[in-house]
């Protein structure tokens, strides 16, 4: 391997460190940040991600209340909970467990949750704000991916960036943010021609589809920065990227590895977001103290 590891891991680390401390300063001002994370079903995956995110609150010092719905809930009873939730003043974020199960609508919950308090950043007043280049609460693993490249010393101006996804919470994000740094970017999809010619023209690279080894070494520039976002379980419970590992670090001249990446950066974000939350919506409060 030549590459150089981009550990998400240990950035992520720090930047709960600073989440910790500002949580301390906050809750020591009389607002402590609360997060209520609703989960609908018991998908096993979303069963570890919620688990995770009440761990990783716990740990900085960020109240946290699980909403755990039976797979039955209807659409108006998930939707009264997200209103008592955005007239509750004790929680500052909300985050809805995706995939919900049919026939719950996502598009219909994301609109609900008050935008001062989606943390997730997925709704359309965020998205907005994003789109304008304004400053806003940003998706996580955009959010969290542009940190590992600021951090990295990784310069976006000028360079071709390559984008292969179109997702609204990981694609279209994250080519924003790319475009905002001053990177030429390009956009990648399933409908895209010649993948293969589109990523090879890449300096940086960003990978969020969810296909194992999608991304082969043959198709990746020779020290171009490789960030894989895919996170895929194989029938033998290893989890990897979309990116081919072996083949690519021996090429990129940065890389992301699976797990320890993308992953644990996106979670940190979310921990940002509920703090800055919090803070933003008792800045009267705490001037006044
Ligand atoms: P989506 O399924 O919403 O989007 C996948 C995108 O990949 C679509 O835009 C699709 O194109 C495109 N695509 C599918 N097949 C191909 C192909 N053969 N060639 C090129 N493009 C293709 O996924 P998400 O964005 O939600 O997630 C992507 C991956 O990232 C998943 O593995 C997910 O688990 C992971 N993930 C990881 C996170 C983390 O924290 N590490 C956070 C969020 C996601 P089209 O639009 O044309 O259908």
């Amino acid at each position: 391997m030549s590459a150089k590891l981009l550990d998400g891991k240990a950035l992520a680390s720090r930047v709960k460190e600073t989440v910790r401390c500002d949580a301390e300063q906050l809750t020591a001002s009389g607002v402590v940040p609360g997060l209520a994370v609703v989960l609908v079903g018991d998908d096993p995956a979303s069963r570890i991600y919620v688990r995770n995110k009440e761990k990783n609150c716990q740990e900085l010092g960020i109240r946290s209340e699980v909403y755990h719905l039976p797979a039955t809930t209807t659409q108006a009873e998930l939707n009264a909970l997200i209103q008592k939730l955005n007239a509750d003043a004790k929680i500052n974020g909300i985050l809805v467990q995706l995939p919900l199960p049919a026939p719950l609508r996502e598009e219909e919950v994301t609109y609900l949750i008050k935008p001062e308090k989606d943390v997730d950043g997925f709704h359309p007043f965020n998205l907005g704000r994003l789109l304008r280049g304004e400053d806003g609460i940003c998706p996580c693993t955009p959010a969290g991916i542009m940190a590992l490249i600021k951090e990295s010393g990784i310069k976006v101006c000028g360079r071709e960036c390559v984008v292969v996804g179109r997702s609204n919470i990981v694609g279209k994000p994250v080519a924003q943010l790319l475009l905002q740094e001053h990177g030429t970017v390009t956009i990648c999809h399933s409908r895209t021609r010649d993948l293969s010619a589109m990523i090879r023209r890449a300096d940086l690279l960003v990978v969020a589809v969810g296909k194992a080894g999608l991304v082969e070494g043959t198709m990746v520039k020779p020290g171009a920065v490789v960030i894989d976002v895919g996170m895929n379980r194989l029938p033998s419970g290893k989890v990897v990227g979309d990116v081919d590992f072996s083949s690519v670090s021996k090429v990129a001249g940065a890389i992301t590895p699976v797990p320890g990446g993308v992953g644990p950066m996106t979670i940190a974000m979310l921990m940002k977001n509920t703090v800055r939350a919090a803070l933003l919506q008792n800045q009267d409060k705490l001037g006044k103290n």
